[in-house]
């Protein structure tokens, strides 16, 4: 069950960050990805993994 990985991820288009869900190898690095506000595919740089919405939220 690869490829749902929630990450944040900044666009290199326009820089904005946004949360994605992409599989385990693109968390690592850099992905592909349509932006909405480029209006266009782009890459996509991982800035950080959100490991705590992959659990499902427990506290703790
Ligand atoms: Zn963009």
């Amino acid at each position: 069950m690869s490829g749902d990985v929630p990450v944040d991820a900044v666009c290199t288009g326009c820089s904005q960050t946004r949360v994605k869900r992409v599989s385990e190898e693109e968390a690592e690095g850099s992905f592909r990805h349509v932006c909405h506000v480029c209006q266009s595919v782009q890459w996509m740089n991982t800035v950080a993994r959100l490991s705590g919405l992959e659990q499902g939220g427990d506290g703790e």
